[in-house]
């Protein structure tokens, strides 16, 4: 599990989503993978925790350097908010990436910040990971300030 705090609110990556997302590492030419961050806020809106997530399918277009989610994501994700009583909602996305230490790429950023005005969600922030090698990145996107920034980093 990663815990981490970021402006006050407690964050959390249950040890579920980090199984399956770190069973996606780019090694030995494997291909770019994605998908959403699913989680339920708790006491309050005080805490966010990531307890859920989409993972690639037949239906996505993968490379070694690039990844396209197709939208039956969204159905999954609409189902699995029915199946929590609607508890479960986005928060954000996720994907791969074949470097040591990940950074986000031009692209990355731009479709980040897109998300940040357009995404319907009850939370404040959207939470990008991008799944290095050697490490996992977290960047948390403000939605009122239209702001991203740093959250955490998380060695293997
Ligand atoms: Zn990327």
């Amino acid at each position: 599990m990663i815990e981490f705090k970021f402006n006050n609110k407690k964050m959390q990556i249950t040890s579920d989503v980090l199984g399956k997302l770190t069973s996606y590492i780019q090694v030995s030419g494997n291909y770019e993978a994605g998908g959403l961050l699913i989680a339920s806020l708790v006491k309050g809106n005080y805490e966010i925790e990531i307890n859920d997530c989409t993972t690639p399918i037949e239906e996505d277009k993968r490379s070694l350097l690039g990844y396209r989610r197709s939208d039956k994501h969204n159905k999954i994700l609409n189902e699995k908010w029915k199946e929590s009583n609607y508890k479960k909602l986005y928060i954000g996305e996720w994907h791969t990436h074949p470097q040591n230490i990940p950074i986000p790429s031009f692209q990355d950023k731009t479709s980040w910040k897109k998300l940040l005005s357009k995404s319907m969600t009850e939370s404040e922030y959207l939470i990008f990971i991008i799944v290095g090698i050697e490490s996992l990145e977290i960047w948390i996107g403000d939605k009122k300030r239209r702001k991203i920034e740093r959250g955490a980093s998380y060695k293997y």
